[in-house]
């Protein structure tokens, strides 16, 4: 996972742009991948795109229903799974919401996500070695671990400044 981008933007950064980037990568990664970029797909990942804020899917739905007829859960759900099969989104589990993601870095990649407290802002950083070495230290145990995930709450580098 190469970062490029600040993990956590300045909070006056250029958002269109970030956004505009994202859904640059998105379209090159089902061109790669040979998959269909459907008006729905965009428009929830267009939507999850708003802010560096995670979305609920029902706070999609909702964000979706502003400018088109309100689509169903299931629709919503089921562009979401394919964002994620395809690494553009992320599921932050303990808020139970979903993470547009910009980097490029394949769905199997393992990264943590850093959550801000205050701004409800999400970064991610690579974890590759963190994982493995508490895979190893599960395993120890006799324990088979399916972890994929993990999640750091705190303040980002900006909330700390005010
Ligand atoms: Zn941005
Ligand atoms: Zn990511
Ligand atoms: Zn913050």
């Amino acid at each position: 996972m190469k970062l490029e981008k600040p993990t956590f933007p300045a909070p006056d950064h250029d958002h269109g742009r970030c956004a505009a980037d994202a859904l640059t990568h998105a379209e090159r990664v089902c061109e790669l991948r040979s998959r269909k970029f459907t008006p729905i797909r965009r428009q929830v990942l267009e939507a999850l795109l708003s802010s560096h804020r995670p979305l609920g899917a029902y706070e999609v739905i909702e964000a979706l229903a502003k400018s088109m007829p309100r689509p169903a859960p299931i629709t919503v759900y089921r562009a979401l799974d394919f964002l994620m099969g395809n690494g553009l989104v992320h599921r932050i589990e303990s808020r139970n919401a979903f993470l547009a993601c910009a980097h490029d870095h394949d769905s199997t990649a393992m990264v943590a996500f850093l959550i801000c407290e205050r701004c409800g802002s999400v970064g991610e950083i690579p974890a590759a070695p963190i994982a493995q070495s508490l895979g190893a230290a599960a395993r120890i145990t006799g324990f088979a671990p399916r972890m994929s995930v993990v999640e750091i709450t705190g303040t980002c580098a900006h909330c700390q400044k005010v």
